[in-house]
C-alpha cells in the first residue's frame, strides 16, 4: 500500500496507466550563430503558443471560463516579455544553445519562487516548468501524448500530471489521478475535483512502485493506494463507491438550501478566496459572499509591487461579481515566513513573530496606503468590506484607520467618489482576543483567524509537523479565546464571523456557531457538508452545549462529546 495526499475526494477501482516523463538534454552548448538560437527560441513559442491556444478551446468546451483560463495563464508565461529578455541575454552573453539558457533562466525563478512557503507560488513554479519544458521539446521536436485518445478505463500515474494532461483527459475513461508531486491546490487537483474524479499526490517512489496494467484500488479519502487486496476489500470498496456517489449527490442537493438552523436562525456561509479564480466556483456552491479575500497573491506572483491601478481592477472584479453580496477583503498579510521576492526584507530570526500582517504595513506605510486608495476605488462596484491581520493592540487599528480616513478626506478634497467601509480586525492573536471588549468599542467587525490564532494560543509554529499535535483548534482555551471574542462582539453590537479552517470543518462549525460566531467563512468546497449539520441542529441547543464545553478539561474530551452531539 502507498499513502499519499487526498486532492480531490473518491474512489476507483482500475488499472494503471504511467505517464513517464521524457527527460531532455538541456547542457549547455556553445553555439555559431546567436541570431539562430533567438530564432529557434521565438518559433518554439509560437508553436507553443498554438497547442496552448488548443488547449485552451478544448477546456472551454469541456469545463468553464475559470478552468480554461489556466491555459490564458500558460499563454502569458510562454510571452513573458521579462523570461523572453532573460533568455535572449544569457544566449548572448554565454554564446549558449536555447534549450539551456531557457532552463535555466526558468529554474533560477523557480528557486526564488520555492525560497517563499506559499501553495499557490509553487503552483507558479510548476507552470512556468511546465510551460518552459513545452517549449523545448517543440524547439527540439519532442512528441507529446495525447491523452484525448484514452477509450479503456485506467487510473493516471505520474510524477506529476500537468494542467494540459488533466484538461485533456475524459472522466468516462480516466477514473483516478495518482502523482508523486504536486498539492492541493495544483491545477491537475483542482481539474480532478471539477471533472468530479479521485486524486492523490504526493506519493513516494510511486513511478518505480507501479507497472502498468497492476490493478489497483484507489481510496482518495483515507490517502492510500491499495495494490494487492483481498475478494472482500474489493467487495468492500465497490459499495463505498456506491454510497460515496450517494452521499454526494445529498450533499449536492443542499445547494440551494438556505442555511437556517431547526429553529430558524440564519447563519450565512461565505467563501474565501485568494483571486478571481475561485470566484466562480464559490457563487456555484452557493456562498453568501466572501468572507475572506487573501490579497497577498496579487502581490507574490511577479517582479515588483502591483500598481494602484492593477489592483483596483482585481477588487472590481471579484467585487461585481458577488454585488450586493459582502466581499470582506484582507489587507496585504505578508512578512514573515511569506516574503516578497523582490522587496530587502530584514531577517527574522522568528519570522513568524516577525514584522508581518499589519505590522509589515505599518513599517511600509506607502505599500498600505496603495492598497487602500484601490481598494476604496472598488468600493463603488460592490459591497465591500476592508480587514486587517494580524492586529495585537488597539493603538495598531487607530493608526490604520487614521490613514484610511486621510485618504478618504484627499478623495473628498479630489473629488474621488467611494462608498462607506466597515473595517474590521481579524483576531489571530491572542492579546487581541483578550482585549476583544475594548476592540469591539472601535471596529466594524470581527474576524476570527482561527490558523493562528491556533499558533499564537500554543506557541506551536503551524508549518512544524513536528508540533501538529498542537494544532488543538478543540482545545477549552480556544473554546474560550472564541466566546470571549463573540461575547464582546454581541455587547457591542457587531458581527464576528471565523474565515480560519476551522469554518470548513462540518463538525466545528456547529461548535463555532454554539459559541455565538455569526458568520463563516470557508473553503467552498465545504459549504455544503457545513449546511448539512447545521441545518439538522437548533441555534439553542448548539449554543447550551457549545457553552458547557467552556468548562471541560482537555481536547479529547470535549472532541468525544462533539462527535457525540454533532450529527
Ligand atoms: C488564519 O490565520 O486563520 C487565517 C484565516 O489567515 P491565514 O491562514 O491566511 O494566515
Ligand atoms: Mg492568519
Amino acid at each position: 500500500m502507498l499513502k499519499g495526499v487526498s486532492a480531490s475526494q473518491g474512489y476507483a477501482i482500475g488499472r494503471i496507466l504511467k505517464l513517464d516523463q521524457q527527460t531532455v538534454d538541456t547542457t549547455k552548448l556553445i553555439v555559431k550563430s546567436v541570431e539562430n538560437e533567438i530564432t529557434y527560441l521565438h518559433e518554439a513559442i509560437e508553436k507553443t503558443v498554438g497547442q496552448l491556444e488548443h488547449l485552451k478551446k478544448l477546456s472551454l468546451k469541456k469545463f468553464d471560463n475559470e478552468t480554461s483560463s489556466i491555459f490564458d495563464a500558460h499563454i502569458a508565461i510562454a510571452k513573458d516579455p521579462e523570461v523572453i529578455m532573460q533568455v535572449e541575454q544569457k544566449i548572448k552573453k554565454e554564446t549558449c544553445n536555447v534549450t539551456y539558457a531557457l532552463k535555466s533562466v526558468v529554474l533560477s525563478i523557480v528557486d526564488m519562487f520555492n525560497e517563499i512557503d506559499d501553495e499557490y507560488l509553487k503552483q507558479r513554479a510548476s507552470d512556468l516548468l511546465e510551460v518552459s519544458d513545452r517549449i523545448i521539446k517543440n524547439h527540439l521536436n519532442i512528441k507529446m501524448i495525447n491523452l484525448e485518445t484514452i477509450d479503456q478505463e485506467v487510473i493516471l500515474a505520474a510524477h506529476e500530471i500537468s494542467a494540459s494532461e488533466a484538461a485533456m483527459v475524459n472522466p468516462k475513461y480516466v477514473l483516478g489521478f495518482i502523482s508523486e508531486v504536486g498539492g492541493k491546490n495544483s491545477h491537475s487537483s483542482i481539474i480532478a475535483r471539477l471533472l468530479g474524479i479521485p486524486a492523490l499526490v504526493g506519493v513516494p517512489d510511486l513511478m518505480q512502485t507501479v507497472h502498468n496494467h497492476d490493478q489497483v484500488i484507489l481510496d482518495a479519502i483515507d490517502g492510500k493506494l491499495i495494490r494487492s487486496y483481498s475478494k472482500e476489500t474489493l467487495l468492500q470498496y465497490q459499495h463505498k463507491i456506491v454510497a460515496f456517489k450517494l452521499e454526494k449527490q445529498k450533499l449536492d442537493s443542499l445547494i440551494d438550501v438556505d442555511p437556517y438552523t431547526t429553529d430558524h436562525k440564519k447563519i450565512d456561509l461565505l467563501a474565501n478566496i485568494g483571486s478571481f479564480n475561485d470566484v466562480k466556483y464559490a457563487k456555484k456552491q452557493n456562498a453568501y459572499g466572501v468572507g475572506l479575500f487573501r490579497t497577498e497573491l496579487i502581490f507574490l506572483d511577479r517582479y515588483e509591487l502591483p500598481s494602484e491601478d492593477e489592483q483596483y481592477h482585481h477588487y472590481k472584479r471579484v467585487l461585481e461579481a458577488f454585488d450586493p453580496y459582502p466581499v470582506t477583503i484582507r489587507t496585504l498579510d505578508i512578512g514573515g515566513d511569506k516574503p516578497l521576492p523582490y522587496l530587502k526584507h530584514t531577517i527574522e530570526y522568528n519570522p513568524a513573530l516577525g514584522d508581518r500582517g499589519i505590522r509589515f504595513s505599518l513599517s511600509h506605510v506607502d505599500i498600505f496606503k496603495t492598497q487602500i486608495r484601490a481598494l476604496l476605488k472598488a468600493s463603488n462596484h460592490g459591497n465591500l468590506k476592508v480587514m486587517f491581520p494580524m492586529i495585537s493592540t488597539k493603538e495598531e487599528f487607530i493608526k490604520l484607520k487614521k490613514i484610511v480616513l486621510g485618504i478618504q478626506k484627499e478623495f473628498d478634497d479630489q473629488k474621488i467618489a467611494y462608498k462607506h467601509i466597515e473595517l474590521g480586525v481579524m483576531i489571530e492573536v491572542p492579546s487581541a482576543a483578550i482585549i476583544s471588549d475594548q476592540l469591539a468599542s472601535i471596529v466594524d467587525f470581527f474576524s476570527i483567524g482561527t490558523n493562528d490564532l491556533i499558533q499564537y494560543t500554543f506557541a506551536a509554529d503551524r508549518l512544524n509537523t513536528q508540533l501538529e499535535y498542537l494544532n488543538q483548534p478543540f482545545h477549552p482555551s480556544i473554546l474560550r479565546l472564541i466566546h470571549m471574542v463573540t461575547s464582546a462582539g454581541k455587547k457591542h453590537g457587531i458581527k464576528t464571523s471565523v474565515c480560519g479552517e476551522m469554518a470548513s470543518d462540518p463538525i466545528a462549525a456547529c461548535l463555532l456557531v454554539g459559541l455565538g460566531v455569526d458568520e463563516l467563512s470557508m473553503t467552498s468546497s465545504s459549504i455544503v457538508a457545513v449546511k448539512d449539520k447545521i441545518i439538522k441542529h437548533s441555534y439553542k441547543e448548539l449554543v447550551s452545549f457549545s457553552e458547557k464545553l467552556l468548562d471541560s478539561s482537555s481536547e479529547k474530551d470535549i472532541s468525544i462529546k462533539l462527535e457525540e452531539f454533532i450529527k
